[in-house]
């Protein structure tokens, strides 16, 4: 039998009448795709070599803490005092290499420095131990662009212990890996400094955060070599990375949104306590280009009075602050109505001194036209 003349041009089996091309997703199916994955619950992994590492340097701090306290209680005094008061210099130093270098200065361009407080800050910053300065700021540059998702490196809403420690101490969400390659570096990997910190950083850690600061009371206060280590390296670098890891644990779960109430990050006045002025993230989240990562006096923070110090000598300049009215709007327009004025009406005095920029029409934008002024004349230095 011939076959039919229509034949070829007729499917042998109809298609389905839902049937239709394969196409690319649309923007709108994408965006939400990748909503989907950023808000979805994940437990990742527990890498035990890091974990272990974290209970062991635990173990030596709570050891070093003890044989202060039988110094301080005078019960039986093993650490000298010289070495303790040490031990807080160096504690101070290094924690503001992080939160006045690594943070303020460098992940969130708050203030310009010379270079001499470039080096001086790098310097603190490798003493603290918390890691090179090029990972520190790509991980907290993630953490503010993806707050509290799963490509935050330490996403609060997996809780208190996995936004604390435990983000160092599990496999990471492959959306961080994804979401760090969105992050701008070009202006770390062009600072010679920081480059050499990142590439010689093994080294480095030996001698700055270990060797240095241990050498220093066995050497010149006759301190036992093991009281030394235990006080002075242990003790105060366990401390000062727990005050640091409180910002991104408590200040992210507990506390008032006066600023902004559909974010995570509050206001929580004794992390803002302990870790000399950072608590107060609602506020820094809204802002985070504002040198003072506050807005109030009575938000006392050591970092500011330290940026308006090295302003004064003229080693920090262009310092960025949101002005009042940009503040007021923002409170606003997104505040959880905690009325943090009407208890505290007092301004920052020693704000007298720096001239405010006009308040920018996009809050968004960076307000980049402040500047530190003494004797009447705007200081600026290259
Ligand atoms: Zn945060
Ligand atoms: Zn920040």
């Amino acid at each position: 039998m011939p076959p039919s003349p229509h034949a070829a041009n007729e499917p042998l089996v109809p298609l389905p009448e839902d049937a239709s091309e394969p196409r690319l997703p649309t923007k709108e199916e994408l965006k939400k795709k990748e909503e989907k994955e950023l808000m979805e619950e994940f437990s990742g992994e527990i890498v035990w070599f890091n974990a272990i590492g974290f209970v062991i340097l635990h173990v030596l701090f709570f050891i070093g803490g003890v044989r202060c306290l039988g110094t301080i209680t005078t019960l039986y005094p093993l650490t000298q005092w010289k070495t303790m008061f040490w031990a807080f210099f160096v504690g101070f130093l290094s924690a503001e290499g992080v939160l006045m270098g690594a943070h303020r200065l460098y992940s969130h361009k708050a203030f310009k420095a010379n270079w001499k407080l470039r080096a001086l800050l790098l310097f603190w910053h490798t003493v603290a131990g918390q890691n090179c300065m090029y990972i520190w700021v790509r991980d907290h540059r993630l953490h503010h662009k993806f707050s509290d998702t799963n490509a935050d490196p330490h996403n609060a809403r997996r809780g208190f212990w996995y936004s604390h420690v435990g983000w160092l101490a599990m496999k990471k969400h492959p959306l961080i890996k994804i979401k760090g390659l969105t992050i701008d570096m070009s202006d770390i990997e062009r600072d010679p400094l920081l480059m050499f910190q990142k590439n010689h950083y093994k080294k480095l850690y030996v001698l700055c955060a270990i060797f240095l600061p241990v050498i220093v009371p066995i050497y010149f206060f006759d301190e036992y070599w093991l009281d030394a280590l235990l006080t002075v390296y242990f003790t105060r670098s366990i401390i000062v990375l727990n005050l640091t890891w409180t910002v991104n644990s408590a200040a992210h779960l507990w506390g008032t949104k006066p600023y902004d109430k559909n974010i995570m990050p509050r206001e929580n006045k004794w992390v803002g306590m302990w870790a000399f002025g950072e608590g107060w993230h609602n506020y820094h989240h809204a802002f985070p280009w504002d040198y003072r990562a506050a807005e109030l006096a009575v938000h006392h923070s050591w970092t500011t009075q330290l940026i308006e110090f090295f302003a004064r000598i003229g080693w920090a300049y262009d310092l960025k602050f949101a002005s009042d009215q940009m503040i007021h709007r923002r409170i606003q327009r997104t505040g959880d109505g905690t009325d943090i004025h009407g208890f505290h009406t007092t301004k920052k005095e020693c704000h007298d001194h720096i001239e405010e920029a006009e308040p920018h029409p996009d809050e968004s934008v960076k307000a980049n036209n402040n500047h530190i002024v003494s004797n009447g004349s705007a200081r600026h230095r290259a």
